[in-house]
């Protein structure tokens, strides 16, 4: 019989009943580490007091009201957003899938009012991830999110990760945008090199194309720098943000140009929840927090103990991992053992990461992780590979 809940989920034995910044607590009482921080989520680990008082002070005033009428939060989160960005205006949505929706559409949306209809094309990298609507799927293009899901939603071509020869020869007429993780998460924790994206905006300019970032994951401070593509010393023209944007509130956007936003005007496109008082309340608390120069150089020094921490791991664990790799507190431990093995030795250990493609295993811990937590978190994840050696 199916479950009540629809099954398409491979769930830990594990139910979190608190969390307590880089900690969970389980049912049982058993105290985790949180490497995974809901999947890059929780940027300020879970129940930050800040977190929850904006929260709680916005619950006892109004949650929603519809995008009929004026919304002060989401005012004052757009704001924030395009004052620390290269942005000139935001849309407000609740996932990234949904953020995905929208660059789909403004992208078409805007070869339409440039009088080309027929540049509807998207390229995008194999390996990638932008959600699991049918535009987001489509983006990504990989066998396992598509298979059984067709017909496709058209208008998407995919070239090797990085290849930027086959980007140039997949560049055809009705080409108008190249869409691009900065970091590829799911894809298993694969970084741009800055000259890479450099190309990659180069290319775009020359061609006449829209740059697409998706920094769902790799945004909010994770790199170190508010927002990944910073590192790299280009601008997009369209940008994708969720995940940690909310700190657990389910909070996405879209970041445009007024060049790029051409022809978004009322009517074009809505969300009935997208933006809403409680969400933004606690989005602009988020941001005020995260894009802090302060707040930014200490994930930069810490992600640097982290990493280095790691690397000994590694050194010391051959037959259990092979490297380290990404940016700032956005780490891949790619693993010689199965990584769901290594997962599990870790829950075993009490300790969180979340497993991705190329056989990796994601940290993504709180942006907040103290240094004596990192520290703790790497004796966990060397006593999960003591027990997979022994095995
Ligand atoms: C998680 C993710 C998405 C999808 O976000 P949802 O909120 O799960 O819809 C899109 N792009 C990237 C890069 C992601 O990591």
């Amino acid at each position: 019989m199916i479950p009540s809940v629809l099954p398409t989920y491979n769930r830990a034995p594990l139910s979190f009943v608190k969390g307590e910044g880089t900690w969970l607590i389980e049912a049982d009482g058993r105290r985790f580490l949180d490497l995974g921080a809901g999947i890059a989520v929780n940027v300020l680990g879970h129940a930050h007091p800040a977190l929850v008082q904006t929260l709680t002070d916005q619950a006892n005033k109004l949650w929603h009201t519809s995008n009929l009428y004026q919304i002060p939060q989401q005012q004052a989160l757009a704001d924030k957003l395009v004052d620390n960005s290269f942005a000139d205006t935001v849309f407000f949505c609740n996932s990234g899938t949904e953020a995905c929706e929208l660059v789909v559409k403004m992208a078409r949306k805007y070869w339409t009012e440039k009088g080309h209809p027929e540049k509807a094309e998207i390229i995008g990298f194999e390996g990638s991830f932008h959600g699991r609507s049918s535009a987001g799927i489509a983006a990504a293009g990989g066998e396992k999110l598509t298979a059984g899901f067709g017909p496709l939603l058209p208008g998407f071509r995919h070239v090797p990760w990085l290849d930027l020869d086959a980007v140039r020869t997949a560049i055809k007429p009705e080409t108008g945008a190249i869409m691009v993780e900065p970091i590829q998460g799911e894809g298993g924790i694969r970084p741009t090199e800055d000259g890479q994206l450099k190309a990659l905006r180069e290319i775009c300019d020359e061609n006449g194309l829209l740059l697409i970032l998706d920094e769902v994951q790799c945004g909010v401070g994770r790199t170190g720098k508010l927002f990944a593509y910073e590192w790299a010393g280009i601008t997009p023209d369209i940008m994708m943000v969720a995940k940690g944007i909310g700190g657990g509130f389910p909070l996405g956007a879209v970041l445009a140009t007024e060049n790029a936003a051409l022809g978004m005007t009322p009517g074009t496109h809505g969300s009935t929840y997208g933006g809403n008082p409680l969400g933004c309340a606690v989005g602009c608390t988020v941001l005020d927090t995260v894009a802090d120069e302060a707040f930014l150089s200490e994930v930069s020094r810490k992600a640097g103990r982290l990493r280095q921490r790691l690397e000994g791991l590694v050194a010391a664990h051959p037959d259990v991992f092979a490297s380290v790799r990404g940016e700032g507190l956005m780490l891949g431990l790619v693993c010689t053992a199965l990584n769901a093995d290594v997962l599990q030795a870790g829950y075993d250990a009490e300790v969180i990461t979340v497993p991705a493609a190329e056989n990796v295993l994601r940290i993504l811990p709180p942006l907040t992780i103290s240094d004596a937590e990192i520290d703790e978190a790497v004796s966990r994840l060397d006593a999960a590979a003591k027990t997979i050696e022994a095995a």
